[in-house]
This record gives C-alpha cells, structure tokens and sequence, in this order.
C-alpha cells in the first residue's frame, strides 16, 4: 500500500510517501516558507539517489501540496507513474479534544468534529485542517485518515487530566490537561515492547519516555497505555523547553502584562516563543550551542542547560510513584537521542534509586541502544523516535479497515 504522511504547519508542509509493502521510504521533504519570499521544496528520493532543494513560489498550502504531489510522479524525480496509486493519506493532527482517542477515517461528520477541536489549538488546527479539504480535493480517492498527538494520552485517569480549578470550566470549555507527542511516545512504547520481545511481561511495565526535542515532554506509561504526561491543554506546559517556558506560577502572566504594559496574548507568545533556554541563554535554542557555550565557560549556557536538567529529573521523579515505580526510562527526540551528556546527568540525579548508565555506551549517539548496566534497577533505552512511520502504520490499520467494511456492505 503507498501511504502519504502529511504535517501541514502555518508555513510548511511535511511529508513521507511509503510503500508499506515494500517496507521503504519512496520521497520525503518539506515544503516551506509557504506564502513568503523564498519559499522552496527540499526533497529527497528513494534512498536518498533523489536530493534536491528547489524554489518554487508557493503561493498557499494548496500550491504546496499540488507541487509535492507533481514531484512524486516527474520525469526525473518521480517514485510512482500515477497519483492514484497513494490509497491512504494520514494526517498528523495536533489536538483531538476529548472526541478522538484513536486514528480515524475522515469523512463529513469527523471533519466537523475536527473544526469543534480548532478552538483548543487554533494556530495548528487551522492548517492541519486546511491540508485534509485539499487532500479531499487533489488525492480524494485516497482514504484520509486523522492521526492525532492527543489521542495516546486520552488512556490518563481523571484525577491525573483535570486541573484544580472550578470544575463548572472543565464541563462547560473542555479546559483540562490533554498532552501531546503521543505519536512518538506510543511508537517509544510499542518499540520497547518488540526490542523486549516478551509481550506478556510488556504488559506489566512501568515506561517513562522522555521526549526531548525543542519541544519536550515526558509520559507515564504503565501496560502500554498514557497514565500521565508533563504537558497540558496546550503544549506550553510542563518541562522547559528550547523557546517555551514549560510550567511557571501562572500569575506571572498578568504580572508581566502590567510591568511591560503588553496583553495577555502578547505574554503568552513570549511563553511559547522567547523563554525556556532560549530566554535564558539568550544566544539560540539549539541545545548544541548551548552545550558548546556551557562548555566555553559561558554562565548564562551553563544556567540554562542546569535547569533544563534539573527540571527534566525532577519531573520524571515525579512519574514514577503515579506508576507504583519504574522499570524503563526511554531517551527519545533530537536531544534525547543525540546529547550523551544531557542523558548521563539527567540518569546521574537517579544514581540513589540505583540508576546506573555504561558511561561508553551512552557515548552512542543516533541509534537503538540499551545504555544502562546489568546492575542498574531500571533499564535505560535510547529509541530514535519515528512519527511518521507511526502515523503510517496507524493509516494502513484505519484504511484497511474501511476498505474491508467497504467490501462486507
Ligand atoms: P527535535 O525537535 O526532535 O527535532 O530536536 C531538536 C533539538 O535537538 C534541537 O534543540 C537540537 O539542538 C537538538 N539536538 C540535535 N542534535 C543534538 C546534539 N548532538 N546534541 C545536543 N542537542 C542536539
């Protein structure tokens, strides 16, 4: 089956064309600077023999995904003779409110209770939105299925989801923790229970995957289902991030509003945009500059990158009594994948709970790979996450599914 992934943002477009047959990555890219000066495609193809980066002026996402979709089938570039071979298009949606806890085929009805969760992330929602009407328009043989980043975590109890505040909000708007990264943290979850092979003990155990990329955030995960995560109703929440806060006194809101004489909103794009170690280093998000300025003897590197640790363990500490303890602590995303030294201090503040890492196989960087000792009481996993292939797998399960009921009716 050839499966399109699509990631529409406010000025980009994602995607990863598969043949899940044939188990490989027929295209990959990304279209960006949408509706901007420069905008442009970079495209890799079949095994990468295909790379080109060309600029092309794209005027809206539709011109876009028009232009992605003519490069599939090129003369030059091209991986399939045909549009009409793509069967299923999976769409990564941010926010499924409390309606989605699974991937679902898109038809009017889903369409409209996707247009009911805009409201909860309307800068996401409104082009997530936007890239299924024109996948409807320019691929609608294809079945379009919705992945969402909500859905992994809708498995949290009430008393983990809902925010101490008057209960009348949660009933009346919704206004409760949700999490995000679920696609990742469930791909994190069903990778350590192949690597582990043994289903029946998967079953059992106690998981924290860490998440850390610019953005970044941790879940419980107790016999393969979310039992609590570190971000919220929106993805502000929770741990410090490369450009956002993660969780801070929420009276500083109205208390820097006043002082800097700005709204409300204003505040929060501050939250999101220009804090966690961005606001605090001051030079770049890139936890790659940081490390290299910390190292550099720069305070202000230095300060940033202790808090980001510090943060990160104190809320996996918080993790482990709402699962009755831990067995495996999952290093996932560009940090947790990449930063030997961020993994080694964020497990060094375990050592008293028998944490223990092999300091040479941490070294490794960018692979799977068990990095704690035969004596430590909780494995360490690094598992390169990978979405789109998680939102693939859980397309083909949506569209073969609506295909067999199509076949019985
Ligand atoms: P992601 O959002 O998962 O793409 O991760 C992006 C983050 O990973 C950025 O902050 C990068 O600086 C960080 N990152 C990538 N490679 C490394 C590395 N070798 N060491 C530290 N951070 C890294």
């Amino acid at each position: 089956m050839k499966v399109l992934v699509l990631n529409c943002g406010s000025s980009s477009v994602k995607y990863k064309l598969y043949d899940t047959d044939a188990n490989i990555v027929l295209a990959e890219g990304l279209a960006e600077r949408i509706g901007m000066q420069g905008s442009r495609i970079k495209h890799l193809g079949l095994g990468e023999n295909i790379k080109i980066s060309i600029e092309y002026a794209l005027s809206g996402h539709e011109e876009a995904i028009k232009t992605v979709l003519h490069l599939f089938t090129h003369d030059n570039y091209g991986v399939i003779k045909n549009i009409d071979e793509i069967q299923a298009v999976g769409h990564r949606i941010l926010h499924g409110g409390e309606r989605f806890s699974s991937p679902v085929a898109i038809d009017n009805e889903v369409l409209d209770l996707l247009i009911q969760c805009v409201e909860l992330a309307p800068l996401h929602m409104q082009h997530n939105i936007a890239g299924i009407k024109i996948c409807q328009k320019l691929i609608n043989h294809a079945t379009q299925v919705a992945v969402f980043d909500t859905e992994f975590h809708q498995t949290m109890p009430d008393y983990a989801y809902i925010y101490p505040i008057p209960y009348d909000y949660y009933k009346k708007y919704k206004v409760r923790k949700y999490g995000f990264h679920g696609i990742s943290h469930k791909y994190v979850a069903q990778r350590v229970a192949e690597i582990l092979c043994d289903k029946s003990k998967v079953e059992d155990l106690k998981i924290i995957s860490c998440h850390l990329g610019n953005g970044a955030s941790l879940c419980a995960i107790k016999s393969g289902k979310s039992i609590d995560t570190t971000m919220g109703l929106t993805p502000l929440a929770g741990l410090m991030m490369g450009t956002r806060s993660g969780d801070i006194d929420p009276a500083v809101i109205p208390f820097l509003a006043e002082k800097e004489r700005i709204s409300l909103e204003e505040v929060v794009k501050v939250l999101n945009e220009k804090s966690g170690v961005l606001g605090i280093f001051g030079a770049s998000s890139d936890f790659r500059d940081v490390i290299k300025d910390a190292g550099a003897g720069n305070d202000r590197a230095r300060l940033a990158l202790d808090m980001f640790i510090y943060r990160v363990a104190k809320s996996i500490g918080s993790l482990i009594p709402v699962m009755g303890g831990l067995d495996i602590l999952v290093f996932t995303a560009g940090i947790g994948e990449n930063s030997s030294e961020i993994r080694r201090r964020i497990c060094e503040k375990f050592v008293n709970i028998g944490i223990e890492i092999d300091e040479q196989l941490n070294l490794e960087n960018g692979a799977e790979i068990e990095i704690s000792t035969v004596n430590s009481t909780v494995k360490v996993l690094v598992i390169p996450t990978d979405e789109e292939k998680m939102i693939a797998q859980e397309t083909i399960s949506v569209a073969k599914c609506c295909s067999s009921h199509k076949m019985i009716s």
